[in-house]
């Protein structure tokens, strides 16, 4: 090792969600704290992933919505010289508002930032690497590895960033497309599948398994699918690509194991990420890597070396900004021996497709296979006063009790507000309310938190027929 080296009590390693959270809870617990970044502060989160895509999104949704409330008279088209710079107008406002917001809350914090790419020297050293070129080492009492990940891009498909785009690439898209390939079904793909189209692109979703999103309720990816079909976009299910090229011309050509080649302006490839820790020498440290190349570790996020923690999308799925941080905050605070806090396990799921998914707890399908027959109420959105106002009928809420009725264990909901309305049943959760709660309470109207009391309603009828059968 060359150098002296400077020494903290913690050290952070990337400045994404997941770094940030772990370097301010440590920092409020009175460690001096040091976070490296090779990059900006705030991560794939602020510059690649999260932001700028619901930046897309949310002038896609201003479409989407004037074409559905105005029955298509507003809004259904836009010229095909519009650049998506345009349609992404807000970005640089919300990117400088977001940079301001974290660096003022790691200065106020007194989280000191090195701005340098990090490698291990040893298990408790690393050097950094300054964008001149200078070599700095530090070494550390607890070392919190947060350097996220990137798009998996397989060897065999021929990814130019012009073409064939990944998720990073595609917000740098001049101009819209005209059709579009989706090789892939996971949030990412369905996220920019739905916003593509909904911005006039006609986009086709492939994938090798028979429907997207395998992870959700059936019944709330069954309405995504008719959905996205009905707004004129294609999911080929059960589609395996042999051999994906640009033909030369104008055109991306995907060969199937089944029909005729498919042929768009441009594809992207969605296939799930991969953890940053190249050229990280993970092996100086003494870290273990999954059988997929992420770091492996405990529930507390703890790795082989006790002293060492990994969080975010480095330590692989869900790969959410929410689950990183919250993964941030529970390994300093597991780190430093302080109360990881209650509650905390109930975490949401929140899917930006359009129209928004979003989910708490088990499905109706996970309780069953634990044993136990659910009770499951449903709100159709086209009965709730809001859900007919904001022309989003073919939204639904779904609350899946225990075989008493009464115990909440899981909601799950598609359409308008999906992604603000399960935090109601979250909290229900976490407060072990039961489902009567929705009923003996007074909501605003005309609001899409209704359909809490209309899916409760749906299981108190139920109950009741079990109590007194026919
Ligand atoms: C298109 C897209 C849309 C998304 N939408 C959502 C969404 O709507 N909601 C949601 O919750 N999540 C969303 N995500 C996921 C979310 O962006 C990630 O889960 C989150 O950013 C992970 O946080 P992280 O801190 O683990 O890593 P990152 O945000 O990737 O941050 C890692 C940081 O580490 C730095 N780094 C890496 N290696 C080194 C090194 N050797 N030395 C120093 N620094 C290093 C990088 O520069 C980076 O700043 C989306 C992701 C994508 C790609």
């Amino acid at each position: 090792m060359n150098g002296v080296s400077e020494h903290c009590d913690v050290l952070v390693i990337g400045g994404g969600p997941a770094g940030q959270k772990a370097a301010v809870q440590a920092a409020k617990a009175g460690r001096r704290v040091v976070l490296v970044e090779r990059g900006d502060v705030g991560g794939e989160c602020v510059y690649r992933g999260t932001i700028p895509s619901k930046t897309l999104r949310a002038s896609a949704m201003c479409l989407a919505d004037l074409r559905r409330r105005t029955g298509g008279l507003v809004g259904s088209e836009i010229g095909p010289d519009t650049k998506v710079r345009t349609l992404m107008g807000r970005l640089a406002q919300v990117l400088s508002g977001h940079r301001k917001y974290l660096g003022d809350q790691l200065r106020r914090n007194g989280v000191e930032v090195v701005r340098g790419r990090c490698r291990f020297e040893s298990d408790h050293g690393v050097q950094i690497t300054a964008p001149d070129g200078t070599l700095h080492h530090y070494t550390a009492e607890l070392i919190f590895v947060a350097t996220g990940s990137r798009p998996r891009n397989p060897p065999e498909i021929p990814v130019d960033h012009e073409h064939i785009l990944d998720s990073d690439s595609i917000l740098s898209l001049i101009y819209l497309p005209e059709s579009l390939v989706v090789v892939g079904a996971g949030v990412i793909a369905c996220e920019f599948a739905t916003i593509f189209q909904s911005l006039g692109v006609q986009v086709t979703i492939m994938d090798r398994y028979p429907s997207p999103l395998g992870f959700l309720d059936p019944e709330i990816v069954a309405r995504f699918v008719t959905t996205f079909e009905e707004m004129g976009g294609r999911f080929l299910g059960e589609t395996k690509a042999n051999r994906i090229f640009h033909d030369g011309l104008g055109s991306v050509i995907v060969e199937r194991d089944q029909g005729p080649p498919l042929k768009a302006d441009k594809l992207l490839i969605a296939q799930g990420r991969t953890a940053t820790v190249a050229g990280m020498n993970c092996e100086a440290a003494g870290l273990q890597l999954t059988d997929r190349g992420f770091i492996a570790v405990d529930e507390n996020c703890q790795t082989s070396a006790s002293h060492i923690y990994a969080m975010g999308d480095v330590i692989g799925p869900p790969a959410l900004a929410t689950v990183s941080m919250e993964q941030g905050r529970r390994a300093a605070r597991h780190a430093l021996g302080l109360d990881l806090g209650e509650g905390r396990d109930i975490l949401p799921v929140g899917i930006y497709t359009i129209p928004e998914i979003a989910s708490v707890g088990q499905t109706e399908t996970q309780v069953r296979e634990s044993g136990q027959e659910p009770v499951v109420g449903r709100a159709r959105f086209e009965e709730i006063a809001r859900g007919q106002i904001n022309a989003d009928e073919d939204g639904m809420l779904k609350l899946v009790c225990d075989e008493s009725g009464r115990r909440i264990l899981g909601a799950h909901a598609i359409g308008g507000s999906a992604c603000e309305l399960i935090h109601l049943a979250q909290l229900a959760m976490i407060g072990e309310l039961e489902v009567d709660a929705f009923i003996d309470n007074v909501f605003n109207f005309p609001t899409m938190a209704e359909s809490y009391r209309t899916a409760a309603l749906d299981i108190v009828a139920q109950r009741a027929s079990v109590l007194t059968p026919a």
